[in-house]
């Protein structure tokens, strides 16, 4: 097997990166980080403390100040801390999901988290999921993925996890938040989501997770 302890894996919302990763990272008892979850830590930490999330130097201000810790669990799974504090579970509240692709737009908050990124990367073997992974966090890890999906068949993914947590929204409501998502992510100056030139772009509207990860074992030349 390809000695690949640092596994990228880049895509837009719902293209299916948390739970492949998460699968894939449990099959190669590998650590796993889904890095939305820091962007989301930081946002959360704005909206509560009510700094309009375009005050750039505010944004960055609170980064430096509000200290956002990943710890792993026995598992591997990621917990994001901040000052101390599990706030893992709060982080996927529509507010957040509204707002977090502003506060990831900031220069001065990336280059933060991105450090954090790569000094855990350092720690040991991981799969890390995100929008800039192979582009920017870790551009020599020998395993690069991109995942995506029509933005009809990732809303409808969304939509049914909504639903499933007793969340009122509409279908067209969450294709629009993931249409505007998706339009941030791409358009923005910085590391804007889009596959690394040696990234394997796998489309998974019509295909499983299982069938997914197993894909990328193959890549790593043995399952
Ligand atoms: O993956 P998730 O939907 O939780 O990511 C939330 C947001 O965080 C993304 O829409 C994007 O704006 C930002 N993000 C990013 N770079 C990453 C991971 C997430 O800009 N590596």
């Amino acid at each position: 097997m390809k000695n690949a302890s640092l596994i990228a894996i880049d895509g837009p919302v719902a293209s299916g990166k948390s739970v492949v990763g998460l699968n894939l990272a449990r099959r190669l008892s590998y650590r796993f980080l889904d890095t939305g979850l820091m962007y989301r830590a930081l946002t959360m930490v704005v909206l509560d403390t009510n700094v309009n999330p375009e005050d750039h130097e505010r944004v960055v201000e609170l980064a430096k100040k509000r200290v956002i810790e990943v710890v792993f669990g026995d598992d591997g799974d990621a917990l994001v801390q901040v000052e101390g504090h599990d706030i893992t579970s709060q982080l996927s509240d529509v507010e957040i999901d509204r707002t977090v692709s502003l506060v990831a737009q900031v220069a001065g908050t990336r280059e933060i988290l991105v450090e954090q990124q790569r000094r855990v990367a350092r720690e040991g073997p991981i799969v890390m999921a995100g929008r800039d992974i192979g582009t920017v966090v870790l551009p020599n890890a020998p395993i690069k993925v991109f995942l995506t999906a029509s933005s009809t068949e990732r809303a409808q993914r969304r939509h049914l996890e909504f639903q499933r947590n007793g969340r009122d929204i509409t279908y067209n409501q969450v294709l629009r938040d993931i249409e505007e998502r998706d339009r941030l992510d791409s358009g923005r100056r910085i590391a804007p989501l889009r596959p690394a030139p040696d990234a394997h772009i796998t489309i998974t509207d019509h295909i499983g997770i299982e069938e997914v990860v197993e894909g990328i074992l193959k890549l790593m030349g043995g399952s």
